[in-house]
């Protein structure tokens, strides 16, 4: 059995760089000093984990926990949460991927120029969250299919934005039915990010070509749901697995050819450990 494993597949740029920082701060931190993450580091209970061991915890509530140093992680934060953290004199390691300031940034300007904000994405997605934060109150919009297009307020100038781990053909098409619609100039940003996009490419090459195609990554991850949903679309032979504990021995059952990729928060580690456990279980099924 052939078993390819993605280039793409697993931490992206940003992740990585997050990772490190926090690894970094950890070695740097005095035995007194507390040092937390806003939310978990990455979309990934695992590496949540290990970073646990070395004594870097996550908060959700910089009001009530007390931390030293707090660390942003590649999904960024509100500006209004900024603003909180810097008014408190702790220390702050911003991670904020820099698409994601990018994006930040393009709302902001387009805000301050008056544009109406549309943003395509998962209104309860902390990178969302944070994106949308820099446009101005009650002046944006989330959406996440073309049905929520009938809320646009078409008098209005619009600029269009997406989160970073954003399917690219269906943004396409939501900004097509956008520039159908609308009646005053529309701006497009182009904010799915570089990793995304060779991600999900790889992915849909190597789904078309194998018998069976595995998808690993953290089940609260959106960008592997979203890979998972591109894989299945073209090979019904799509499974999504956290850890390599739940690979199950008849899905390889007659597969010739096995497909792996991972999102951006899957590292290394675990994408090597359900190689091998594939491995293994060919080799079993060969003994029997
Ligand atoms: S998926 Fe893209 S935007 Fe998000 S952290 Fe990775 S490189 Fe940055």
């Amino acid at each position: 059995m052939k078993i390819i494993v993605a280039p793409s597949a697993g931490f992206c740029f940003g992740v990585k760089r997050a990772v490190n920082m926090a690894l970094e701060a950890a070695e740097q931190c005095k035995p007194s000093e507390i040092l937390n993450t806003l939310g978990p580091i990455i979309h990934n209970p695992q590496v949540v984990k290990s970073l646990e061991d070395k004594g870097v915890f996550s908060t959700d509530d910089i009001d009530k926990s007390r931390f030293d140093t707090i660390l942003i992680r590649s999904h960024g934060v509100k500006a209004e949460t900024m603003e909180t953290l810097k008014s408190k004199g702790v220390k702050i390691i911003d991670a904020t991927c820099p698409f994601v300031k990018k994006a930040q940034n393009y709302i902001n300007t387009a805000a301050l120029n008056g544009y109406f904000i549309i943003m395509v994405g998962d209104k309860n997605h902390p990178e969302v969250q944070s994106v949308i934060s820099f446009a101005q109150k009650d002046r944006f919009l989330v959406i996440n299919k073309v049905e929520d297009l009938k809320n646009v307020p078409l008098s209005e100038k619009i600029a269009v934005i997406s989160q970073t781990t954003q399917d690219v053909n269906f943004y396409k098409n939501i900004v097509y039915e956008i520039k159908k619609i609308a009646k005053e100039d529309v701006v497009i940003f182009e904010t799915i990010c570089d990793a995304t996009i060779d991600k999900q490419e790889e992915s849909k090459v190597l789904a078309s070509n194998v018998d069976v195609m595995i998808v690993v990554g953290g089940y609260n991850s959106a960008n592997t749901n979203k890979l998972q949903n591109i894989c299945k679309a073209i090979q019904p032979n799509t499974y999504h697995v956290e850890t390599e504990n739940e690979l199950k021995a008849e899905w390889f059952v007659n597969a010739k050819s096995v497909g792996i990729t991972a999102g951006a928060s899957t590292p290394d580690w675990i994408i090597e450990k359900v190689l091998k456990k594939i491995q293994d279980m060919e080799e079993n099924a060969v003994k029997r």
